[in-house]
């Protein structure tokens, strides 16, 4: 089963999708670590995107496109989770012929539907794990006080340089003018699932488990 889970940034997509890793063993791509961790190793490509990511722009198409083109030549194991990709509608353009060429469908778009105020506040409270990627909130779930991710008994709680107001406002901006046309693409083609993503991470999980298994 491949899927895409579309949203705007602080949705809950990365959070999701790591738990359908680890339940149905499916692979997570997300473009945005991909090119965060270009960027961190320093390649040629990680430096051109290395701004971008900084306002909050989109990087090109032709950059991601070609990191998903990639990954489809790889390991299967129990399907794709798309997270963070497509964001543009040549984009998903060019995830239909990709997955067609590998042979593969696209099963299902979970839209993760978030208010704007929530996801200011979660992403302006969010850090990860350095060692394993794990989620935390300040508020809902906080980094613990012995310092330890709660996951993987790593010391190294990480912030994004792009999980900051400015950026934020320019990353929800890309995502009204560029990335919602896809929840009319996806509508169209009749695979759009809503899904409410304000509730618990629990409440959530459940509801993208029932779409899909609807
Ligand atoms: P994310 O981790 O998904 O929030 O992505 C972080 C940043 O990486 C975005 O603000 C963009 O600059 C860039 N990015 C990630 N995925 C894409 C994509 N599919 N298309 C264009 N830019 C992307």
């Amino acid at each position: 089963m491949n899927i895409i889970l579309l949203g705007p940034p602080g949705a809950g997509k990365g959070t999701q999708a790591r738990m359908l890793v680890d339940e149905r063993n499916m692979i997570q791509l997300s473009t945005g670590d991909m090119l965060r961790e270009a960027k961190d190793s320093g390649t040629e490509m990680g430096k051109i995107v290395a701004d971008v990511m900084a306002r909050g722009d989109l990087v090109t198409d032709e950059i991601v496109i070609g990191l998903i083109r990639e990954k489809l030549d790889g390991d299967k194991a129990g399907g794709f989770i798309f997270d963070g990709f497509p964001r543009t509608l040549a984009q998903a353009d060019a995830l239909g012929e990709l997955l067609q060429s590998a042979g593969e469908t696209l099963d299902a778009v979970i839209e993760m539907e978030v208010d704007d105020a929530a996801l200011v506040a979660r992403i302006t409270a969010r850090s990860t794990c350095g060692d394993c990627g794990e989620v935390y909130n300040d508020q809902t779930k906080p980094w613990p006080a012995d310092g330890k991710c709660a996951n993987c008994g790593g010391t190294n709680q990480k912030r994004r340089a792009d999980d900051n107001e400015d950026s934020l406002k320019q990353r929800l901006m890309e995502y009204y003018k560029k990335t919602s046309p896809l929840i009319g693409y996806y509508y169209a083609k009749g695979q759009l699932t809503k899904v409410n993503g304000l509730g618990e991470i629990s409440e959530v999980k459940a509801a993208i488990d029932e779409a899909l298994a609807g």
